[in-house]
């Protein structure tokens, strides 16, 4: 999702990568589950976090979309994105004892938290949101071990990837001016990236990047 914000009022001025040290580790988050709540529509899911959910949770995206997933525009094209409950406007996979109930396939911007990402012409860097996260002495990690996904390399590809393909996307439904035309992208890009399913044993990137290949005559 673009954001319009100066970095050096929300960070701490400095872009880090992969190998770098940052103080992002809030610990266990002990008993702190702020940032899942009241995030609004802000918690976008890619293929990848979809591909771990239907996986883990052995249902479909229709099933995920009819309970803790919710469909919303986001910078011109139809994603999904984690739906907040209730009147405390919670996630759906916190458990009553405020822990995540999907800790070890959580989405990629639960992951990434307090972490943001900044993109340039070819590729991103991490960034750390001085003011988002409620947990008060952060300890340095890096953070390859922050975002505890595994393959970094081929994981910031794909993120790489997605970003630049939505990106270009977004700039042909803006050229196009026509709601007809925006209308089919995103249901290209709902069926062609979330809700055909992905052979579940196979290499997750080497069928995203037949599906995005497919997906560059759009
Ligand atoms: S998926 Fe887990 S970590 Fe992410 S907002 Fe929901 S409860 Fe929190
Ligand atoms: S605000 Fe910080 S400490 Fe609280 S749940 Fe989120 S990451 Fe953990």
């Amino acid at each position: 999702m673009k954001r319009e914000v100066d970095l050096n009022e929300i960070s701490d001025g400095k872009l880090y990568e992969i190998n770098d040290m940052v103080k992002a580790d809030c610990g266990d988050c002990k008993d702190c589950f702020a940032c899942c709540q009241g995030m609004g529509q802000s918690v976008v899911l890619d293929p990848l976090d979809c591909f771990r959910m239907t996986q883990n949770l052995s249902g479909t995206m229709e099933e995920l979309l009819g309970a803790e997933l919710e469909l919303n525009v986001v910078d011109g094209i139809v994603l999904p994105n984690l739906k907040m409950k209730g009147e405390g406007e919670t996630c759906g996979f916190l458990s009553r004892e405020g822990r995540c109930r999907i800790h070890s396939f959580r989405p990629g911007i639960c992951r990434l938290f307090p972490l943001g990402r900044v993109y340039g012409d070819e590729g991103f860097k991490y960034f750390l949101q001085l003011h988002e996260c409620k947990m008060e002495n952060r300890t340095k990690v890096k953070v390859r071990k922050w975002i505890d996904t595994p393959d970094s390399k081929r994981y910031e590809a794909f993120v790489r990837d997605w970003h630049f393909f939505l990106k270009g996307l977004e700039r042909k439904i803006g050229k196009k001016g026509d709601q007809a035309f925006s209308n089919q992208v995103s249901l290209y890009v709902l069926k062609q990236f979330y809700l055909t399913p992905y052979d579940g044993p196979g290499d997750f990137y080497e069928q995203f990047g037949k599906r995005l290949e497919a997906a560059s005559l759009l």
